[in-house]
C-alpha cells in the first residue's frame, strides 16, 4: 500500500468511527497552560447542558489533562470485541463520552512521542473509539502546531475551531501561528473565534470588580490583525482553579458566576455552526 491509499484508508476508517457526530469541534491554543482544557472541559458539559449529547477527546499528548478534571484518572477503559475486531468504550461522566490519550500511557512518556507514531496513536485512539451518536465531539488538541494538530486538522472533518489563549502579548505570538495554520488553504478549517481565559481577576466577595491583571491590548491587537471574533472573556477566579483540581468543573454549578461565560460560549458555537 502506499502512503496516499494507506492515508486513504486511514480517513475511511475515520469516517466510519464518526459517522454519527454531527459536528466535531477543535479547540487549540497557542502554547500549554493557558486554560485550554478548562475551556475544552467546560464547553463539553455546557452544550451537555444544553441538552446535546456531547463527547470530548483528549488528544494532547502533552499534558493530558482530561482525566484529572474529571477526575477519572485510575478508571480502567472497556474493550468490546465487534466482528472480530475489539473497539474502547468511552468512559461517561456527566453525561459526557470521555476518552484520553492519558489512559493509555504515563504522562512522562507521552512527551516523547514524536511526529508519524503520536499521530497514528491518535488516529487510532479515534477510530477505534465507540462514539455512537453526538451532537458534538470536542478535540481538547495539543498546543502549537506540530503533527497531531495537522494530522487532526487534516484527516478529521472538523466543523470548526476554537482558540484559547491568555491577555500576555507572547501567548499572542503563539496562537497566531496556530491561526495561521487551521487557515492555511490545505488544511480550511474555519476558526470560530477566541476564547480569552484569564482575561481579568474578579474576587467572588466582589463580583462586579473586574481587575485586567495582564492588560487589555493583548487579545484586542491579536482579533483585529486576524480578524476574530472574540466569543468569550474568562475570568481567572479560585473556583475555576478549585474545581478543576477536585475533578468537577465549574460549569456543573449552575449558580457558579463563571458558568455563565461557559454557557454563553456554548450557545455561541452551537448558533454558528447550525447556522
Ligand atoms: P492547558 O490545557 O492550556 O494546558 P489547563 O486548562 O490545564 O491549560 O489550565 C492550566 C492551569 O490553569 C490549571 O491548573 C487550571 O486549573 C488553571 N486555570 C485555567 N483556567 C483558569 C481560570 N480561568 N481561573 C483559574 N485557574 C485557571
Amino acid at each position: 500500500m502506499n502512503i496516499f491509499e494507506k492515508q486513504k484508508e486511514t480517513q475511511d476508517k475515520i469516517k466510519q468511527a464518526l459517522s454519527n457526530v454531527k459536528h466535531l469541534v477543535a479547540v487549540g491554543s497557542g502554547k500549554g497552560g493557558v486554560g485550554k482544557s478548562t475551556v475544552a472541559a467546560n464547553l463539553a458539559i455546557s452544550l451537555a447542558k444544553l441538552g446535546f449529547k456531547v463527547g470530548l477527546a483528549d488528544v494532547d499528548i502533552y499534558g493530558p489533562s482530561i482525566p484529572t478534571l474529571f477526575n477519572i484518572e485510575n478508571q480502567e477503559v472497556a474493550g468490546r470485541e465487534i466482528e472480530g475486531k475489539v473497539y474502547i468504550e468511552p468512559i461517561e461522566k456527566f453525561g459526557i463520552k470521555l476518552m484520553s490519550i492519558g489512559f493509555f500511557v504515563d504522562n512522562d512518556k507521552a512527551l516523547i512521542w514524536r511526529g508519524p507514531m503520536a499521530s497514528n496513536t491518535i488516529t487510532q485512539l479515534i477510530s477505534d473509539t465507540l462514539w455512537g451518536e453526538l451532537d458534538y465531539l470536542i478535540f481538547d488538541m495539543p498546543p502549537g502546531t506540530g503533527d497531531i494538530q495537522l494530522t487532526i486538522s487534516k484527516d478529521l472533518p472538523i466543523s470548526g475551531a476554537i482558540f484559547v489563549s491568555t491577555p500576555q502579548e507572547l501567548a499572542v505570538a503563539d496562537v497566531r501561528r496556530a491561526v495561521n495554520m487551521f487557515n492555511n488553504k490545505d488544511i480550511n478549517v474555519p476558526i470560530l473565534g477566541l476564547v480569552e481565559n484569564m482575561a481579568y481577576f474578579t474576587p467572588k466577595e466582589l463580583p462586579d470588580n473586574k481587575y485586567y491583571i495582564f492588560g487589555k491590548n493583548g487579545i484586542k491587537n491579536l482579533i483585529d490583525e486576524l480578524n476574530l471574533e472574540l466569543l468569550e472573556q474568562i475570568p481567572i477566579t479560585e473556583d475555576i482553579s478549585q474545581t478543576n483540581d477536585s475533578g468537577n468543573p465549574i460549569s456543573l454549578d449552575s449558580d457558579a458566576l463563571e458558568t455563565k461565560h461557559f454557557m454563553s460560549l456554548a450557545s455561541k458555537i452551537n448558533k454558528k455552526l447550525n447556522k
